[in-house]
Parts: C-alpha cells; structure tokens; sequence
C-alpha cells in the first residue's frame, strides 16, 4: 500500500511530497496535466514561505533564479515604503514566477525519489478503516493510507467528500496573459499609471525578456472559467480600459481569474486531507495564496509522517485543521479588506487614504506586513509568553545559524541553560546545547515546522511537552 497520495502537483502539493520524503516516506503525486503550465500565477513568495525553504536548505536555488524586491506596496497595492525591523531575517518578497517554483520543487522531490504520475486525473475516492482507494479517470484504482486533496479550487478531492465550500462567488473576472507589445516603454508605463488612478486591475509590467504580462477587467463574469480568453477579447477589453491595446501580439498565453473568495467548512474526513487552493481560495491581493498553500504543507507533513511511521500522539493530525483553518480564515478577511480598499467607491476611497496615512505609522505598517507575509502567524498552544506557538525566526548562534540545523525536518531543542534532556526522544528531537544574543529565555523546544512548542528552563515541563508533540518517549 502506498503511504500518502498527494492529487496534485502545484506548489502545495509539491512541499508536501518534499516534506514526507524528508520523514521517510515514499508519496505518490497524482497529477491530471501531462505537461505543467505555462500559465504564471503566483509572481513571488512572501518572507515565511523563503524561510521554510531555509528552514530545509532549499532556498539557495530559489535565489539563484529569483529576485528579491522590497516589501512595500503589498496591503491594496498602497505604495508605502518597507517597514523597518521586521521579525525576520528574510525580509524581502522573492520574486519569482510560479512555473519555476513549480519546476524547482518538482526537481527536488524526483531527485528525492518521489514518484511523481502526469496525466493521471483523480476521479473517485472511497475510504474504509485501513485507507483510501483512489480512482483514476483511465479506471486505474491505487490504495494508499492517506490521501490529501492539493488539487486547486476546483478540487474533485473536496467535492467526492461532500465538505461544503461556503463564501462569495465571483462577481468580477479579470483577464491576465503574457504577451508582446509595439508601443515604446515609456510611453506604456505613461498610460498605466494614468489608468491606475482609477482602475487597479489594470496593468501591464515587462518581464525579464521584453515580454509583458498584462492584466484588464473583463466584461462581466465568464460562465467557464477554465476556458481561456481570446487575444481579441484582451485587446477589446484594453481599449475599452485604457483607450490603446498597446499594439499586442504573439500571447505566450491567456487566462483569467476571478475574486471568489471561499474556505472548506473541513480539511479533514477519515483518512483524507485537504491543502491549499482545494481548502481556501480568495482574491490574489497582496499575493498570498500559494504561500498559504505551502505553509499548510508545511505544517501537514511531519504530522502525516510522524502517524504513518507510528510515533504520532493522540490527536496530533486532527491538530492541522485546527491551526491552519484560522489562518486561512484570517487570509479570506484581509483580502476582503483589501478588496475594498480597491472599491472605486467613494466612501471605499477615503477608507483607503486613510489606511493609507495610517500605514505612514511603522508600526501600522509592520502589522499590516507581518500579517501578509506570514511571520506573524501564532497557534494557538494555550496560555503562554508571546513567543509560544511563533515560528522563531533565523537566529545566530555560536555553531551557526537556527535554520542550518533544521534540515533534517526533526524537533529541535534549543537550550541555553545546558541541563535539559530530550532522553527518549532523541530519535524524533535534536538536543542543540548553544547561546544566541537574540533568544531572551532559557530555552525553547521547536516543532519540525519550527513553531514554539515550550519555553523555559523545567525539565518536568519540557518531558511533558515532548509527550504531547512527540508522543511517548521509547527506550
Ligand atoms: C492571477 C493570479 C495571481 C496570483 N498571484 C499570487 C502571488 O503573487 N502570490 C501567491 O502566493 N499566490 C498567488 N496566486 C495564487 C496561487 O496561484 C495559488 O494559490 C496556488 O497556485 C495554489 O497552489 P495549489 O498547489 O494549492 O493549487 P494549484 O496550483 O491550482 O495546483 C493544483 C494542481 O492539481 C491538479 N489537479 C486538479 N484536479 C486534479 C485531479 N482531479 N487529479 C489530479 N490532479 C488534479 C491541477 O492540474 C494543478 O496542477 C495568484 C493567483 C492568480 C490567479
């Protein structure tokens, strides 16, 4: 039997794979496309998805082919400078089109020997006591113990489970393509700006090779979105906007989005999970989806390993639903702020002047930042200093930095005082014995998604924190 099926293979279910492999295990990524897209999303990743990629190594060739750009501008497109000390030692956005995102994690999780299936669609799903059956849509039927739905929106996943996926329907398409325009530079970015004092869905930005991607409110609501808009229904849709379509031509591709905004009413039935897009989707303001997509991996995984290699504590895996849904929840409510912000309302207008001169506040900057990136995300572990239940940022120490010694994707205590014990636990959690200017208490014990699971100095406490994260001590 199979450990874990992942339908999908985008960013979301890509972290997953890479995450489980890193435990252990042997994930098989079902994949309907033969081919991956060349459709662009997602332009960059936000400051917690690169550390995660720190956290396990990686980010090194995501830097290589990215580029990193200043975090200002973000909350509805309000252009404000980046806020200073932010809690991270990362404190960028990376930009980097999702197709290559998508291209790196996927060559990481084959050298990794992660099997990866394109062109097999996921059409049926059935689960009893022991696992999960999996129809493709050629008849072919796999078992696994797990299976998690990363499979986008429109999730087949979501829908053969029956979880309901309350919120807003679209009311708004907008068109989106890569293509090549006649019209001088200049000349173009003249006209934008122009437009963009009233209309922030429209756009056009020159990529690296002198191709633009352009983006234009559509005329009215497509009844399939799936089906791509004509380079003559972007022109019109550019004219009608802007009054030019910039002379366009040779599209590298054409699609559209809309601003549905939506969130699983479960992530969990049985033995089947749901993850990113298919759990939650919502307008791309302030460009947060795929992050969240990648950090609900994140903080899936090691729990799915952690029950599949059979030292998970009781409840451990019901624990992802219950961090995670808020958080997606909190995404849905800031995009809808944002939404409105970018209302050409009246009243929205002055909502967002405002905003806009409250945002000359650094620390209403930093907030607003913090929450949109990511770094401020806290679970909720119960009563406890700030710290508790935040990720703990890259610090140094005197043997290196943090993130360097949590590749292994393993616990990690972090003790300063040189008296603690992970006894029992030393095959699950790493003892790192080391001081850092930057960590104010005695000593910290670390999930492998690098979230606080204890603070302080009593070994009684800390045996029962283990317990609790990484079940029963053995030996
Ligand atoms: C215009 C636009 C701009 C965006 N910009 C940003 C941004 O700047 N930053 C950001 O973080 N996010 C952005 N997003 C959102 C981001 O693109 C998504 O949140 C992200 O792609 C979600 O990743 P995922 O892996 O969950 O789903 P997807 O990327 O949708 O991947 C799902 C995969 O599952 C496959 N699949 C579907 N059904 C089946 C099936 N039945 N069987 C097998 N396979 C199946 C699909 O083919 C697909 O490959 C943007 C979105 C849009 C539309």
């Amino acid at each position: 039997m199979i450990d874990v099926i992942i339908a999908g293979c985008g960013p979301t279910g890509l972290m997953l794979a890479s995450e489980l492999r890193l435990q252990g295990l042997r994930p098989v990524v079902l994949e309907q496309d033969a081919e991956p897209t060349r459709i662009v999303r997602a332009m960059g990743m936000h400051a917690r998805s690169v550390e995660i990629l720190e956290q396990r190594g990686l980010l090194d060739r995501f830097l290589a082919l990215g580029t990193p750009f200043p975090l200002g501008g973000f909350f509805a497109g309000i252009r404000k400078p980046q806020p200073e000390r932010l809690d991270t030692s990362h404190p960028y956005v990376l930009s980097l089109p999702q197709t290559i995102t998508v291209r790196l994690l996927t060559e990481h999780v084959t050298d990794a020997g992660v099997q990866i299936r394109r062109g097999a669609e996921v059409r049926g799903v059935e689960q009893d006591e022991e696992g999960v059956s999996v129809e493709l849509a050629d008849g072919t039927r796999l078992r696994s113990r797990y299976l998690v739905g990363a499979d986008g929106g429109r999730s087949t996943v979501r829908k053969m489970l029956g979880i309901a996926f309350p919120g807003d329907p679209t009311t708004v398409d907008t068109l989106l393509g890569e293509v090549e325009l006649t019209e001088d530079h200049d000349t173009v970015i003249e006209i934008v700006n122009e437009v963009r004092k009233t209309q922030l869905r429209f756009g056009a930005m020159r990529l690296d090779d002198g191709v633009y991607r352009v983006v234009a409110p559509a005329d009215g609501v497509a009844r399939d979105r799936t089906v791509a808009p004509t380079l003559e229904e972007l022109s019109r849709q550019m004219r009608a906007t802007a009054g030019t379509d910039f002379g366009m031509h040779s599209p590298r591709w054409l699609s559209r989005f809309g601003d549905a905004t939506r969130q699983a009413e479960h992530y969990r039935v049985g033995r089947v999970f749901l993850a990113g897009d298919a759990a939650h989707i919502h307008p791309p303001m302030g460009g947060q989806g795929l992050n969240l997509g990648v950090q609900d991996a994140f903080n899936l995984g090691w729990k799915l390993a952690a029950t599949v290699n059979g030292w998970a504590p009781e409840g451990l895996l019901d624990t992802y639903e219950a961090e995670r849904h808020p958080v997606a929840a909190a995404v849905l409510d800031n995009t809808r702020a944002q939404m409105q912000l970018m209302s050409l309302d009246p009243g929205a207008q002055a909502v967002r002047r405002l905003v806009a001169r409250l945002m000359d506040f650094d620390e209403v900057s930093r907030f607003l930042t913090e929450d949109l990136t990511a770094i401020s995300v806290r679970y909720d572990f119960g009563e406890g200093p700030e710290l508790l239940g935040r990720r703990l940022r890259d610090i140094a120490l005197k043997q290196g930095r943090l993130y360097g010694l949590m590749h292994r994707g393993r616990g990690l205590l972090l003790d300063q005082t040189g008296r603690l014990a992970v006894t029992g636990w030393a095959d699950r959690v790493d003892h790192v014995v080391d001081v850092s200017e930057e960590l104010h208490v005695p000593a910290v014990l670390l999930r492998p998604d690098g979230h606080v699971a204890w603070i302080g100095e009593d070994q009684r406490e800390l045996t029962a924190r283990l317990t609790t994260w990484f079940g029963a001590a053995v030996g």
